[in-house]
């Protein structure tokens, strides 16, 4: 079931690059495997799948032990400070940074183990009450106050769109998303790692490949619904 899902939406992806003119390795699949257990991951990773995502650290804690240490780690999630240790090192890359503060810890813990950590910048482009993500107000500082951590690396800039059924109305924010990205590249001293955009999920992933996602997060497509227990 995961290998024959998996196959469709690498199928729905190739077909997105070929309309878009890009080519097929501009852009990486983060299958997202959050509350699923170690075995669908397992059953992915025989797929060909390598590169996983996950919105609570204790997940990532939990499973990695169990599966193949080839495996990459990408945090999506909401970041609270004291899970920061955990996934410093553990994830290559953290999507989720939206404020100084965890900037800040961050910084801290990657300093302790002596490594550079990998992060995205997180935007609440659709700037919604309800949403994750620094403001577009605040996104130019936020990009100072990183770049000046020493260990830090800021490889780009995430989001996710409004939610909706019809994956046109995702495009405006993609198409925002990569202007922001031009724009505060313009900022950085060094905008040579500053190139990544993640954006895209199972109801939008082919739109936002069209508009230059370098990372679709994609689940529910892949893994099938998701039940959380209350
Ligand atoms: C859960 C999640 C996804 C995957 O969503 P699907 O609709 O299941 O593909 C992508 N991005 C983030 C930030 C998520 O939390």
């Amino acid at each position: 079931m995961i290998a024959e899902n998996l196959k469709t939406v690498e199928e729905r992806i190739r077909t997105a690059c070929l309309r878009a003119g890009r080519p097929r390795d501009s852009v990486q699949l983060i299958a997202v495997s959050k509350t699923k257990p170690a075995e669908a991951v397992a059953e992915a990773y025989a797929a060909g799948q390598r590169l996983f995502g996950e919105n609570h650290a204790q997940e990532i804690v939990a499973k990695a032990p169990q599966l193949p240490k080839d495996i990459r780690w990408h945090f999506i999630g909401n970041l609270q400070k004291n899970k920061v240790k955990y996934l410093v090192g553990v994830a290559d890359l953290i999507h989720s940074v939206n404020s100084e503060a965890i900037a800040a810890e961050i910084e801290k813990q990657a300093a302790k183990r002596g490594l550079i950590q990998n992060v995205l910048l997180e935007v609440n482009v659709a700037e919604e009450a309800s949403k994750q993500g620094a403001s577009l107000e605040a996104l130019g500082s936020l990009l100072s106050f990183c770049e000046a951590q020493p260990h830090l690396r800021l490889c780009g800039l995430m989001a996710v769109a409004p939610l909706t059924e019809d994956p046109e109305e995702s495009r405006p924010y993609f198409i925002r998303l990569r202007q922001l990205r031009e724009e505060l590249a313009k900022q950085l001293k060094d905008p040579s790692s500053f190139r990544e955009l993640s954006m895209g999920m199972s109801g939008d992933f082919e739109v936002a490949v069209e508009e230059g996602a370098t990372y679709i997060r994609v689940g529910t497509s892949i893994f099938g619904p998701r039940y959380y227990s209350v």
